[in-house]
């Protein structure tokens, strides 16, 4: 099979053939239909602290059908359309038993989806429903994400919610902070670009990047936000958010910052802000996102921007490496 395969840092992924999976015990082979490129496979390919392997093939946001079953599986049959939870895990602790595989002690982060086949354990899949693409499948760990992150928060009804970033992750934060019940949503990010389309999944307000500042924000809300999410990942935007929320609210960090970052401690303190980091997903958030779409929040689908085949998307890769007009990029490989 052909695949995207990454070597080394500072080199494109090389497109090339590959041995196709041979699925083991309870693993299913995946024909993959859609794969999302994520901004933090373009971390993992351009920082060596990542300690990415020669010869792995990324891509951890994607669905498709399965085709090959493993001697062992019990549930999983060829021909099911699934999302794929990209972490595989034992299955048998604690924390696997509740769908909470992130915390598993011998978890292990799994791509395969720059790929025409991947594999992965039955476990791992979440049966999509008819109505369902392969695109939408593929955009539903970002929508997990998401999900978790407004969980954490502890959202009230008719709260004021700030959200930092509009690129997939800020776009499904606003959707579901909304569809959790905050009252107003507004969105800032560094352009006007993803206006239209946060408005469409549920913001309230957009905030003109010229004019930012708290009291903007406030006159977007209607007052201070309760809830600041951090959906960047940049040095200087925890500040920010301490800077914007209000006395006794919640900052949610979603963004993947890996650089040093600094807030004055006595900024959060004074106002008793809760400083809340948010990771992966349980398998239940993946039910809820591939649910909400299929009852019908199709707004989601418009932040799939581009769609390219498996030949260019090496070029795309790194193209999205500098600051570019799509929001989010889906592979068909
Ligand atoms: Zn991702
Ligand atoms: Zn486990």
């Amino acid at each position: 099979m052909q695949a995207a395969v990454f070597h080394a840092i500072g080199k494109p992924l090389q497109l090339e053939r590959v041995a196709d999976p041979t699925p083991a015990g309870r693993d299913v082979v995946i024909n993959v239909g859609r794969c999302g490129i994520c901004g933090s496979d373009l971390h993992v390919t351009e920082d060596a602290a990542f300690h990415l392997p020669a010869g792995t093939v990324l891509g951890h946001e994607y669905a498709g059908e399965i085709v090959a079953i493993g001697p062992a599986v019990e549930r999983a049959r060829v021909g099911d359309r699934v999302a794929v939870v990209p972490i595989r895990s034992c299955g048998e602790c604690a924390e696997c038993l509740v769908g909470q595989p992130a915390w598993c002690t011998t978890k292990r982060l799994e791509g395969g989806g720059y790929g025409e086949y991947s594999l992965a354990d039955e476990r791992q899949c979440v049966p999509l429903p008819r109505g369902l693409s392969m695109a939408d499948g593929a955009i539903i760990e970002p929508l997990a994400v998401a999900l978790h992150g407004v969980k954490l928060a502890g959202i009230v009804p008719g709260a004021k919610v700030l959200v930092i970033g509009a690129g997939p992750i800020g776009i499904a934060t606003a959707f579901w902070a909304r569809r959790l019940g905050a009252g107003r949503v507004a969105v800032t990010a560094a352009s006007r670009r993803r206006e239209a389309l946060a408005m469409e999944v549920g913001a309230t307000a957009f905030i003109d990047p010229a004019d930012n500042g708290p009291e903007a924000v406030n006159k977007a809300l209607g007052g201070q936000p309760e809830i600041v999410f951090e959906a960047v990942g940049k040095p200087g935007l925890i500040a920010q958010s301490i800077a914007q929320v209000r006395p006794r609210g919640t900052i949610v960090v979603l963004g993947l910052c890996a650089a040093e970052d600094h807030f004055v401690p006595f900024a959060a303190v004074a106002k008793e802000a809760r400083i809340q980091a948010s990771a992966f997903w349980d398998v239940r958030d993946f039910e809820i996102a591939i649910d909400a779409l299929d009852a019908g929040a199709v707004a989601l689908r418009h932040m799939v921007t581009d769609t390219v085949p498996l030949a260019e998307m090496p070029d795309m890769f790194e193209a999205l490496r500098s600051r570019t007009t799509q929001c989010k990029v889906l592979v068909q490989p």
